[in-house]
């Protein structure tokens, strides 16, 4: 599957940060990861802490699937809104899930602290702005959930929107959890620390076979090389679908284009992630050297052929609506590129155990907000390979 284009700014910026070998022997661990994006530098990380024996693996170079391509806007707002998610699961269960979205930033901001790393992690603030008036009345419902279960929210007007941000809009929600982060560093830098703590990793390792009928899994890789583990967590992105017959995403391809350095914008603004409640929506954030990243416009087919034409026309237009929306930008484009992305019916993501494989356990933190997914993916995943209950699996497990 393609999952991105070539340009992806992440991998241009860092470039290649570590290399890691080729599996060219047999091994027996405790678990193996399947994916090395920021999904299982994350996983791993967690089974690492808990004394897990980990070998992770990937087809490609580490970090070199979407983790290359995401915009790294790190939000505990679902792509439904809470106002709609109450519908489908219960007001309850609903803002569970929104608030497991706010402990997992504030996680993630506790493991850079303590870890050190060095992944440009910065804590925002994020702002939901209604794009046309119709937008605006259903967006103040939104608030007043979200104020009610004490989600951190306050409500802009029009006015005050404009003076801050210099933002056109209709109103918004200023909420006060949210950050921003290099997905790609972050991912080499927790790869390294559990490399030193013992963990196995191999890139470029293709597993072509898996044989779950016997008490252990047994993968098979492109060069024949067999693991031989007790549980296999699939932290495998959007090619995870190939292997599911549940259909659990619809597929699309989103666009990104982002700035050269130095790009004018209100001060609020580089402390501050911003969407829209259009359809798709529109985003934008800024980054520590002061580029503006603006994204959306996605499309509902995977664009194969064409896909320079179509990833440039899809850079214009995305500058033309922010031009729209904060009249007097002056935005010079640096780069712009575009990746696979995939969206639930529910908005929530999958993870936990799939009734089509025994003895694994999946991470499919799908849609607007995967990252904060997959950090919520560490507590759940270790739950459920200790036995323990966990609140959140029940919303986020296959066959719902
Ligand atoms: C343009 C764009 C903008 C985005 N913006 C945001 C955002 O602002 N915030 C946010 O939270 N999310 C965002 N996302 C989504 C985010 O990128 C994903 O949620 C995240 O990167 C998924 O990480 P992952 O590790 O699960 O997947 P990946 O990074 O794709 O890693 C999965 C890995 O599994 C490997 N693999 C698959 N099959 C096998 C196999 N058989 N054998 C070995 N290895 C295998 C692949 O090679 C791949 O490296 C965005 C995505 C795109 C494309």
């Amino acid at each position: 599957m393609r999952l991105r284009t070539y340009e992806s700014f992440w991998l241009l910026k860092n470039g290649l940060l570590y290399s890691y070998p080729l599996l060219e022997k047999n091994i027996k661990p405790s678990i193996a990861v399947i994916g090395g994006g920021i999904t299982g530098a994350l996983i791993s990380d967690a089974l690492v802490e808990k004394h897990y024996s980990v070998v992770l693996l990937d087809k490609r170079d580490i970090g070199q699937g979407s983790t290359s391509a995401t915009t790294s806007m790190l939000q505990y707002e679902i792509d439904t809104p809470l106002i709609d998610l109450a519908d489908m699961v219960g007001e309850e269960g609903a803002a569970a899930c929104y608030k497991e979205g706010v402990r997992a930033i504030n996680e993630l901001a506790g493991l850079v602290k303590k870890y050190r790393l060095k992944c440009d992690f910065e804590k925002k603030y994020s702002l939901y702005f209604a794009h046309n008036k119709t937008a605006a009345r259903k967006l103040q419902r939104e608030f007043e959930i979200r104020n009610k279960y004490k989600l951190g929210v306050q409500w802009l007007s029009p006015s005050k929107v404009k003076a801050d941000y210099g933002l056109i809009s209709e109103g918004a929600i200023l909420s006060d959890t949210a950050a921003s982060v290099d997905a790609y560093k972050l991912t080499h830098e927790l790869i390294q620390r559990n490399i030193k703590k013992g963990m196995q990793v191999y890139d470029q390792t293709d597993i072509t076979a898996m044989d779950f009928k016997g008490q252990k899994v047994k993968l098979t890789t492109a060069e024949g090389f067999n693991i031989i583990c007790d549980k296999v967590i699939f932290c495998s992105g959007f090619e995870s679908t190939e292997i599911l017959k549940e259909k659990v995403a619809d597929l699309f391809f989103t666009y990104a284009s982002i700035s050269e350095p130095g790009i004018k914008v209100k001060k609020r603004m580089k402390d501050t992630l911003v969407w829209n409640t259009a359809d798709p929506y529109l985003y934008m954030r800024t980054t520590g050297e002061g580029r503006l990243i603006i994204g959306g416009e996605d499309t509902e087919k995977h664009v194969e052929a064409g896909q320079q034409k179509q990833k440039e026309k899809k850079a214009k237009k995305l500058q033309q609506k922010l031009e729209e929306i904060l009249p007097g930008i002056h935005f010079i484009e640096d780069f712009s590129w575009a990746g696979t992305f995939g969206s639930t019916k529910d908005g929530l993501p999958y993870i936990g155990e799939s009734p089509e494989y025994k003895n694994a356990l999946f991470v499919l933190g799908f849609g607007g907000n995967g990252i904060t997914f997959s950090v919520q993916g560490r507590k759940i995943i270790t739950d459920l390979l200790a036995g323990k209950q966990n609140i959140l699996a029940q919303f986020y497990r296959f066959g719902r």
